[in-house]
């Protein structure tokens, strides 16, 4: 059980600088960038610096500092780029983990999704 971080996976390469990125934000603990497919107007990907290979790992493993820092990063993302529900029209989280959600890349994510309706989830 648990959890085993592969440490060549793409963002990590993207952490370590090996890889360029379109950086949004960066933060002590978090790191914003431009998906390089993006599937909407505004597509965002917000990761932890730390090896965390989905959210629930996140939860489990990471600091307080950790979360608070990711949590905030992604709503300053929001505000970054003007899909909060406030002042924008809204948005979508979404971060997809293992097999049944598959997820691409093994460390955490949230795909920031917005600057059109997402439509529903279920039709
Ligand atoms: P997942 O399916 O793991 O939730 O999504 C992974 C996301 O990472 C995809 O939306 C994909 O387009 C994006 N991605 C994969 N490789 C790269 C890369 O090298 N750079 C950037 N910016 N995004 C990437």
């Amino acid at each position: 059980m648990g959890y085993t971080y592969d440490d060549q996976n793409i963002f990590a390469k993207i952490l370590r600088g090996e890889i360029p990125n379109k950086t949004v934000l960066e933060t002590k603990h978090s790191l914003a960038f431009e998906d390089i497919r993006p599937q909407a107007p505004v597509h965002v990907l917000v990761i932890p610096k730390g090896p965390y290979v989905t959210y629930d790992h996140f939860a489990e493993a990471a600091s307080d500092a950790e979360i608070v820092d990711f949590t905030r990063a992604v709503g300053k993302v929001c505000e970054m780029t003007g899909v909060t529900a406030s002042d924008g029209e809204g948005c979508r989280f979404i971060s997809n983990a293992g097999a049944h959600g598959v997820q691409e890349v093994p460390h955490l994510h949230v795909h920031v999704l917005g600057g059109r309706s997402m439509g529903r989830m279920v039709q």
